[in-house]
């Protein structure tokens, strides 16, 4: 019997909590105005704003000034690529293979430009960058934006963030970086760092899709994509999502307030499906960093041998009532292994399946997924 809606795709996105949900409602039925009107009932909406930035600049340990609402990473990242070049003056971007696709294809798109120079850092099998490429390209004098993410949504490394802000300090370089996967999961203190940009999305820590933000350090400026009515300081016009920015608040507090508690699950989620892999699945293989330093708690990325009905495994776990990600994509009608997977060198025979965890998962649907693993590939 298929199991009852088993989510382990919380790395593709979360579910909302029932105090987002309950804030966003309550906003939903008593807040209307405005942000931007100056009567009493815009007024309300503007403070209910102000608010949530807070919320997200104390839990970052950055100012209010330095964080502005957006509607997704997405949009955050495309900002920081593109106004850089305009704004900083900025002449050379240095990435990873192991981007996000709106990391990516934004660079693809600016490289049409062909005064921008595109440096993609190595990477090695486990995906750590190569940091001593870095360093020597950094020695270069070019005005350079490093974007590197946080961690990665396939194979779940985390970079060395300071280690990263401290080259691209020594050696005058603006540093971005995606963080949509590990808002909640980690903790940051963006005044004391060497990062200038920070991109994070609400619906990977659940709160609601559609809203995101973008923290820019107080010295840094780059111009707005959106123009218009000058909201967000003037960095981001059209008319705000209040209801998403309440329900991101929510998320972030409730993030926060369970942050040990969340983290912990977390762990004990993910070395409990290692270990019954490791145990069931002898031939299976995780991709990503071995040091358990530098994974983050709530991605796991596995690898399983050449088997029949190993092509369709996630289809396969889907029709079991289990969600997970396939390391795969679409492409003019033929499946092929993601991007990230080709940069690590993974063996295209063999089928890897992006499992992804939130602190609602529990043990007993880690052993209901197991399950189900063994009886798919062993039929
Ligand atoms: N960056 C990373 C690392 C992600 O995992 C995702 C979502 O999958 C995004 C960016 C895009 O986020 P959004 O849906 O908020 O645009």
């Amino acid at each position: 019997m298929a199991n009852k809606d088993l989510y382990f795709d919380s790395a593709a996105t979360t579910v909302l909590l029932p105090e987002v949900i309950e804030s966003m409602s309550h906003a939903l039925q008593t807040l209307h105005g405005n942000p931007s009107s100056v009567h009493t009932s815009g007024r309300i909406s503007r403070t209910k704003i102000e608010q949530a930035r807070k919320t997200i600049a104390h839990y970052l340990n950055a100012s209010i000034g330095e964080i502005f609402f957006t509607s997704c990473a997405t949009e955050s990242n495309n900002m920081v690529l593109r106004r850089s070049i305009k704004d900083l003056g900025v002449k050379r971007i240095i990435s990873s293979p192991i981007e996000h696709h709106c990391i990516l294809h934004t660079l693809e798109d600016l490289e049409k430009n062909e005064s921008l120079q595109i440096e993609y850092l190595n990477v090695d099998s486990e995906g750590t960058i190569d940091y001593s490429q870095l360093e020597q390209l950094l020695s270069e004098d070019i005005p350079t934006l490093v974007s590197l993410m946080h961690v990665n949504n396939e194979l779940g490394n985390v970079l060395d963030l300071e280690k990263v802000g401290e080259l691209c300090s020594s050696n005058n370089a603006f540093f971005h970086t995606d963080a949509a996967q590990s808002i909640g999961k980690f903790k940051f203190n963006l005044s004391q760092s060497n990062v200038h940009f920070l991109s994070g999305s609400a619906h990977k820590f659940h709160g609601p899709k559609g809203i995101g933000f973008l923290y820019i350090e107080g010295n840094t400026s780059i111009s707005p994509i959106l123009t218009g009515g000058a909201q967000e300081r003037n960095m981001r016009s059209g008319t705000e999502n209040l209801y998403g920015i309440i329900g991101m608040e929510a998320a972030i507090t409730s993030a926060e307030k369970n942050f040990e508690s969340r983290l912990s699950i977390l762990g004990e989620l993910k070395s409990s499906l290692k270990e019954k892999i490791n145990h069931c699945f002898p031939d299976a293989t995780f991709n990503g960093i071995h040091n358990s330093n530098f994974q983050s708690p709530h991605i796991l990325s596995v690898s399983f041998p050449p088997h029949p009905k190993n092509s369709m495994l996630d289809f396969s776990l889907d029709m079991e009532g289990i969600a997970v990600s396939g390391g795969s994509a679409c492409a003019s009608g033929s499946v092929k292994a993601s991007h990230v997977l080709e940069a690590i060198n993974a063996d295209p025979e063999r089928k890897t399946i992006r499992f992804s965890f939130s602190h609602l998962n529990t043990e007993n649907e880690i052993q209901s997924l197991i399950q189900s693993l063994q009886k798919i590939l062993s039929s």
